[in-house]
């Protein structure tokens, strides 16, 4: 039998820049279809916010409406399909990103880039084909395979990755997008050598968690550049050597100050476009700029200084997912975490009621906050 749930949903976008004030998210009570065949249920222990919800909020994306938010989510296997082998009912589980084991990129260890993700973001249907959510016999797509904004979700066994039970539900959850995201950035991308210098650019709910991975790499210098001194303070905390506030100042100059020829490699984590471009400059003749951070999609361009690019050798890749195979990644992370190696304490700012979506929307968008803690 589907069982109830209260969901965060999105009707549709809204069609504007700005979203202070706006209210485009409402809690309903929606049905969440059984799981039949490569499927689970997950019953939601902790879940939190993400810069991306709100792009999916303001239609940065292409996707089906309605949808249930959320993608940054932890909680227990409480059903599963008949064909699902490695997963028990009681498991506790991080939800990643639909990796289909299948495709060519699958196959070949890059399951960031699985060949069946994009379709089934775009269609709303799980990877199995199944719209997970349904109101009024309606149906109610899923968000990045995840939709965590819920008491209980469905998802594709790919989704959901075991971790061990002492990690706590609501640092679990933090697992599940922006932590991958910012030390698999440094640590997996662009692998970071000991020794060299690094300047991350965004030091938020993924930045914060790349200059940790600058640190665990022996990077020297690290250098964290923000505009909310708040964050900056932060980034030392958790390993930065040195902090640059870009509201008062040009970053590139001030990092060229530490490192006159240019940084070995610059992270872009703020999903503004500008801030590529700023990277590229801060980076010396050979050094590699990884983009991380996530524009609207579609409606971004860079200017890119191609003299400077050329007759130097400088590089620059995107990152998605920390280039990482995530059921293999999370675990590790998870022991990381365990071990009191990777801190995650730090990066929560709140705790707020799923009714209060909107408002945790508002209060990141502000620049105030880090990862807000939404309970179902
Ligand atoms: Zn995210
Ligand atoms: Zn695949």
């Amino acid at each position: 039998m589907p069982i109830e749930s209260r969901a965060a949903v999105l009707e549709e976008p809204i069609d504007d820049h700005d979203f202070t004030g706006r209210r485009p998210v409402s809690v309903e009570t929606v049905e969440v279809a059984d799981p039949t065949g490569e499927e689970v249920l997950v019953e939601i222990g902790a879940t939190s916010l993400c810069h991306t919800d709100v792009g999916f909020a303001l239609g940065h994306f292409d996707c089906a409406y309605p949808l249930v938010l959320g993608h940054e989510g932890a909680g227990v296997v409480t059903a599963v399909g008949d064909r699902v082998h490695d997963l028990e009912v009681g498991d506790h589980v991080v939800l990643g990103r639909i990796a289909c084991g299948r495709c060519e990129q699958c196959r070949a260890g890059h399951s960031n880039l699985c060949a069946r993700r994009v379709p089934a973001n775009e269609s709303g249907r799980l990877r199995t084909g199944t719209v997970p959510f349904s109101r009024d016999g309606d149906p109610v797509h899923h968000c990045l395979g995840v939709s965590s904004f819920s008491e209980y979700t469905l998802v594709s066994e790919d989704v959901a990755i075991p971790v061990p039970e002492e990690l706590p539900m609501d640092r679990a959850c933090l697992l599940g997008c922006g932590v991958f995201t910012g030390f698999g950035a440094v640590e997996n991308t662009a692998a970071v050598e000991l020794g060299s210098s690094v300047a991350i650019f965004g030091v938020g709910g993924v930045g914060l968690n790349g200059v940790q991975a600058a640190d665990i790499c022996d990077a020297d210098p690290v250098i964290a550049v923000d505009v909310v001194p708040e964050k900056l303070e932060l980034a030392r905390e958790l390993g930065a050597t040195h902090a640059v506030d870009a509201g008062g100042t040009d970053p590139v100059e001030r990092i060229r100050e530490v490192c006159p020829d240019g940084v070995d490699y610059a992270f872009e984590m703020t999903g503004q476009s500008a801030v590529i471009t700023q990277a590229l400059d801060a980076v010396g003749s050979r050094g590699e700029v990884i983009v991380v951070g996530v524009p609207p999609f579609g409606k971004e361009s860079v200017d890119l200084d191609v003299y400077g690019m050329l007759f130097g050798e400088k590089a620059i890749r995107g990152s998605l997912s920390g280039s990482y195979n995530l059921p293999l990644a999370i675990p590790r992370l998870a022991e990381l975490v365990v071990d009191g190696k990777l801190s995650l304490d730090e990066l929560v700012t709140g705790t707020r009621p799923i009714t209060e979506i909107n408002e945790a929307m508002d209060a990141l968008e502000g620049g105030g906050q880090i990862r807000q803690l939404i309970v179902p």
